[in-house]
């Protein structure tokens, strides 16, 4: 059996999860690069690694629909070989709006992605990984939000509370399934530099908010990404539950 290690990072064609795809492959896994729309530039992710040696696929399947789900980790079976880490990275806000203005439709699409799409691939990913159902263990890393923390009045409170369903979810399935060879961590970002607060309406937001961070700057992709894969890795071997906040130290 092929014995390197297999992750699957979800929304990985752009972003924290294109830059947690590329440091992983760099430290030997085989990736599985998941994307919802964004085809080309999932592909240009996967060349980039495949590259630079790292055995690595790309999978179309929304998170939020449990078809696409089942679908992105039988393609990993199959293609990548047994499953050992899982990293939820894809999530998605919408333009910034007060709560009484929003409808829920939009409440139930951020709750959808972010919330469902989590437990989704983590209910697959411990099917695989338990040693309770004879997998080998593995370990999994949440990627949720300072925004769990701040509640992010004024710009969008139902992401916001999604990413506090994240840090529970941490904290109960790193419980649920400690005694099986699973670890459940999570990191929390500030504010990174991303197209995701293109998609919030207002591409400058970390330059607006640079001032109040303590380190008076945003951060990177790759900063986030160094942590997820320190939390992934065995130098995390005893480290279950928990949480880093990759915020500057806001
Ligand atoms: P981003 O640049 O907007 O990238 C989002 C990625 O997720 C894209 O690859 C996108 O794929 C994918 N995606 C979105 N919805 C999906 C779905 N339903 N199914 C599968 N893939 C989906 O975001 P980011 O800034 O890198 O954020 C990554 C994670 O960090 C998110 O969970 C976010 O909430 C969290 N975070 C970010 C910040 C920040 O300041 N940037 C701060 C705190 C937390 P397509 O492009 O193909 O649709």
């Amino acid at each position: 059996m092929d014995s390197e290690p297999v992750a699957i990072v979800t929304g990985s064609s752009r972003g924290i999860g294109a830059a947690t795809a590329k440091l992983l492959a760099r430290k030997g896994y085989r990736i599985c690069v998941n994307y919802r729309s964004d085809e080309a530039a999932a592909r240009a992710v996967v060349g980039e690694l495949a590259s630079s040696g790292a055995g690595a696929i790309a999978v179309q399947a929304d998170v939020s629909q449990e078809d696409g789900v089942m679908r992105l980790f039988e393609a990993v079976d199959k293609e990548l070989g047994p499953l050992t880490a899982l990293v939820n990275n894809a999530g998605m806000l919408l333009p910034q709006m007060r709560v009484e203005n929003m409808d829920a439709s939009r409440i139930n699409q951020i709750l959808a992605t972010n919330v469902t799409g989590a437990f989704l691939c983590c209910r697959e990913a411990v099917k695989r990984m338990s040693t309770t159902h004879g997998g080998q263990g593995g370990s999994i890393v949440n990627v949720s939000s300072a925004a769990a923390r701040t509640g992010s009045p004024g710009e969008y409170v139902d992401y916001a509370a999604s990413k506090g369903a994240i840090d529970t979810l941490t904290r109960g399935l790193s419980l649920e399934v400690a005694a099986e060879g699973i670890r459940v961590n999570c990191v929390r970002p500030g504010f990174i530099y991303t197209d995701m607060h293109v998609d919030g309406g207002e591409p400058e937001r970390v330059d607006r908010l640079a001032d109040s961070i303590p380190m008076r700057r945003g951060g990177s992709p790759e900063e986030v990404a160094h942590a997820i894969a320190w939390l992934l890795s065995d130098e995390a071997s005893y480290v279950n539950g928990t949480f880093i906040d990759v915020a500057g130290g806001r």
